[in-house]
């Protein structure tokens, strides 16, 4: 049995990813929201999806500003966000931009959408963001052929591994405590807030590389006579592709579930490095589906990739076939009697599914789907994978994937649980996350500090000012 005295924080957050992270360094550099802690299973901060992204600094021209509100506006300051912290911090931020290139008619009508949810989220026409011909574009982009494209120049790239390591030690120097290598394996009420039973990740399973939140009961069982517990009056789910498990494990979004695909990479071999000045991305083929097609990627290091694919699999840590073999029966139950099993019958979703299964198993397939705008590269010349990551898209009970980030409070309003956290994630972290404090702050769940207070390279008002339109809550 347990014996020693529960750790005590006012705020703690499960899932120390970029969100996770970004947020304690927010609720620490205020000063006014007591003591706060991050748990985190795996060894460092950014171990998953955080760490194994594309590296882009998305412009927010893909996202419907009707149903990626939110979402499109903290990309669009996230921009000049992390461009600030990485200078501040002498990390490096490349200002590479994008090309999105159409091959047919039904791209370039897609180019000209994407173009119209550009300017609305934000980005100057002209300076920002402009369409060009195919013949245009070989000017600057002599190697890519396409029939039109967009031109994106407020788009970046960067490691976000690096940028979560960064903000971490900033958070830690600001008086947050990470207990890293610990899982939350159990969350019950208290009197007066919450009590998370925490277990070495090592031990009930090593989540550090792989398991599932199915299991969260079983650990807990095993678990009790050897985890702590930590208590805390507000507690904040930023667990990634646990995070609808967490919320289930606490009576919330029952109607919701999630599914994971697994973006996979080519490493493109140093003599392709100078063949396009920027990333290249074409128009999805299935736009209606949270999932782009492999594109062209300039890594902030210069190194270039094909990917991601999106291949569907059983867990949010399923990068290897033990884990999904080890999931799939309960991850099977599980979407069997949720909306998902709707989304199954969908047509158009089978043929995506197999498409991305069929660039999974084959990497000439995968490359070939670049190869369409790029035709330089050569399928056999990609001998490396990159590192994979996964994403866990939210289903509703009617079968269809959720746009945007879903954020659901308990009755009591002492939890905050945020689900759906997608791509453009990274890329908005920052402003998203003052925006959530702030939220906090008006709940009365931070006390009210001075919002002049300076967090790192800015001012905290000046940014919770950015992504408050009076609609945000
Ligand atoms: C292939 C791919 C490419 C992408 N490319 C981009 C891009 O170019 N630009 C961009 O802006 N976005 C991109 N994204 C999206 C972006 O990476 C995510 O939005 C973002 O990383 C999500 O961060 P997170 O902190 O919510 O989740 P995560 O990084 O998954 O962090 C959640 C953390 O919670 C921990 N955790 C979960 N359960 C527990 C528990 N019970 N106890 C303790 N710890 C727990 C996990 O170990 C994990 O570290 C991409 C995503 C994918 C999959």
């Amino acid at each position: 049995m347990m014996t020693a005295m529960p750790e005590t924080f006012d705020i703690v957050i499960i899932g120390g990813g970029i969100l996770g992270t970004s947020l304690s360094y927010f609720l620490s550099a205020l000063g006014s929201a007591g003591r706060v802690a991050v748990i985190e299973q795996a060894p460092r901060v950014a171990f998953h999806t955080s760490g194994r992204n594309t590296g882009e600094v998305h412009a927010p021209y893909l996202y419907d500003p009707r149903k990626k509100r939110l979402f499109a506006k903290a990309a669009f300051h996230g921009y000049e966000m992390w461009e600030e912290y990485s200078k501040m911090k002498g990390l490096p931020f490349k200002r590479g931009g994008v090309v999105e290139v159409a091959s047919d008619e039904r791209d370039i009508a897609m180019l000209e959408k994407y173009m119209r949810w550009g300017v609305e989220n934000g980005l100057r026409e002209d300076s920002d963001i402009r369409m060009v011909s195919g013949s245009d574009l070989r000017k600057v982009e002599p190697e890519v052929r396409c029939k039109a494209a967009l031109v994106v120049r407020r788009e970046g790239s960067v490691d976000y591994a690096v940028l979560t390591g960064s903000l971490m030690e900033d958070s830690a120097s600001y008086g947050t405590a990470f207990l890293l290598g610990a899982r939350a394996v159990r969350i019950d009420r208290t009197r007066d807030g919450w009590s998370v039973l925490v277990i070495d990740a090592d031990r009930g399973g090593r989540r550090g590389a792989g398991s599932h939140a199915v299991g969260m009961d079983a650990d807990a069982a095993t678990a009790t006579s050897q985890g702590r517990e930590i208590r805390c009056r507000f507690l904040i789910n930023a667990a990634g592709g646990e995070s609808v498990d967490i919320a289930h494990r606490t009576g919330l979004a029952e109607n919701l579930t999630d599914v994971h695909f697994r973006g996979e990479y080519w490493r493109a071999p140093s003599e392709y490095s100078d063949l396009t000045r920027t990333s290249i991305y074409s128009v999805p083929e299935f736009p209606d589906y949270p999932f782009l097609d492999p594109h062209w990627i300039v890594r902030v290091d210069g190194s270039c990739e094909v990917g991601p694919n999106a291949v569907p699999v059983f867990s949010p840590y399923g990068y290897d076939r033990a884990e999904n073999i080890r999931t799939f029966l309960p991850k099977t139950l599980e979407l069997l009697g949720s909306g998902a099993a709707k989304a199954a019958l969908d047509r158009k979703l089978q043929s995506l599914v197999l498409n991305e299964m069929h660039s999974s198993l084959s990497k000439s397939a995968m490359i070939r789907r670049v190869k369409k705008f790029l035709p330089r590269i050569d399928p056999r010349k990609f001998t490396e994978r990159g590192v994979a990551g996964i994403r866990s898209s939210v289903i509703g009970s009617d079968g269809r994937f959720v746009p945007d980030v879903i954020m659901i409070s308990d009755k009591s309003e002492q939890s905050l649980h945020i689900l759906n956290y997608n791509s453009p994630g990274a890329t908005g972290v920052l402003p998203f996350s003052v925006h959530i404090v702030e939220r906090l702050r008006r709940a009365g769940v931070v006390g009210t500090p001075d919002r002049r207070v300076q967090c790192g390279p800015w001012k905290f008002e000046d940014v919770a000012e950015k992504l408050c339109d009076g609609r945000d809550g």
